[in-house]
């Protein structure tokens, strides 16, 4: 049978593994405590190592068909050494390099003419000293490894900039200016060998301290709101020549969006697509880097997803004994603030 190899251990990678052996792939899994994580759990294969061993990923590569992955800071050198190995990676090494640093990533919307918030690339107290004042309310951003609103500080326009880059620390950083939204919207959509595109519907994404906490799909949206959501996705997808899952997250300002960040891979705020569409976010991604068609995916029945985050384990066994609810828990060993456990997913009436 043929090998699908997965980089990254999370519970992304878990519900990609299970979307693979459901179409009969074979699935090895490569990261850092494979054994017991999330992923580990569901592979056929499990090598254990770091991203930054190169040998070591070309050893896994060689052992696989096509590799994909779960998590955007998947290093350069990683990416090549699956490419020296022989064997694809999908979504391919640009696509990682344009999301895994926010100038650059923001840059790339600006160049697709996809609009963006005003933001001031940081490298010193001096570069925030001259950008604060003209951002006024902003947030700081750290421009890699952010995830989960880490990383980053509002911003009133007074504060004193060397302080503020001494806290947060890990520049260089990214100054963007607030954006005053009605809302968060999320589009996932998957492109295939042969460049065809399948679009999920809007999802609405409600964030709890920077945490995705609930997601709707789909949103209520106009015509000219999906419209624009497609169409920056579209012009995305094939100016990277992408294969695979992508997600970009947009403000919606008064029925103009604005592109926030985008995601290389399966996304926390389409998990709900395995209970509401046609087809999950999964399945599609295995799908499109295994060369095979996509599937259309459209939604079936209207759903919430709400995460279960660090100890909110009373709330499971309510939820657990809820008969609408669909339960998935990510099989994490221990609980810890902030730490995405599971979600929860029911039918979402108006
Ligand atoms: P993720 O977990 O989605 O990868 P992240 O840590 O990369 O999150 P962002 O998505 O950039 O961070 O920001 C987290 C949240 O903070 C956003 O979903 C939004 O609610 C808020 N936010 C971020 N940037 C801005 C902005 N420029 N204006 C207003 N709100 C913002
Ligand atoms: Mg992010
Ligand atoms: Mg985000």
């Amino acid at each position: 049978g043929r090998t699908i190899g997965i980089l990254g251990v999370g519970q992304l990678g878990r519900m990609l593994a299970s979307a693979a052996a459901k179409l009969g792939f074979k699935v090895a899994v490569y990261g850092p405590e494979v054994e017991k994580s999330p992923a580990g759990q569901f592979a056929t294969i499990r090598v254990d190592g770091a991203y930054e061993d190169a040998a070591a990923v070309e050893a896994f590569a060689r052992g696989c068909d096509v590799v994909t992955y779960e998590f955007e800071n998947v290093p350069a050198s990683t990416a090549a050494a699956v490419t020296k190995a022989g064997v694809e990676l999908r979504p391919n090494a640009r696509a990682l390099e344009a999301s895994q640093e926010r100038v650059r990533e923001k840059n790339l919307f600006r160049k697709l003419k996809i609009g963006t918030v005003d933001f001031w690339p940081i490298a010193d107290a001096r570069d925030l000293a001259k950008a604060l004042p003209k951002a006024g309310p902003s947030i700081l951003k750290t421009c890699r490894f952010g995830y989960d609103g880490k990383g980053q500080a509002r911003l009133q326009g007074d504060e004193d900039p060397e302080a503020v880059l001494a806290e947060l620390g890990g520049g260089p950083w990214i100054l963007e200016a607030m954006a005053r939204f009605e809302r968060e919207v999320s589009l996932v959509a998957a492109r295939s060998v042969h460049g065809e595109i399948a679009y999920f519907d809007l999802c609405e994404n409600q964030h709890k301290h920077g945490i995705l906490a609930r997601s709707v799909i789909p949103a209520e949206a106009s015509a000219s709101v999906k419209e624009q959501a497609r169409e920056a996705v579209r012009k995305v997808l094939e100016h990277l020549d992408y294969i695979g899952v992508l997600t970009v997250e947009f403000f919606d300002c008064d029925g103009t969006l604005l592109a926030n960040e985008m995601a290389p891979r399966v996304h926390n705020s389409g998990h709900h697509t395995l209970e509401a569409c046609s087809v999950s976010q999964f399945e599609q991604q295995i799908r499109a880097v295994a060369g095979w068609p996509l599937r259309d995916a459209e939604t079936v029945r209207p759903m919430e997803m709400l995460n279960l985050i660090g100890e909110e384990i009373e709330a499971w066994d309510e939820l657990a004994a809820d008969p609408e609810v669909d339960l998935t828990l990510y099989g994490k060993r221990e609980a810890r603030p902030g730490r995405k456990m599971g979600h929860a997913v029911r039918p979402w009436r108006k």
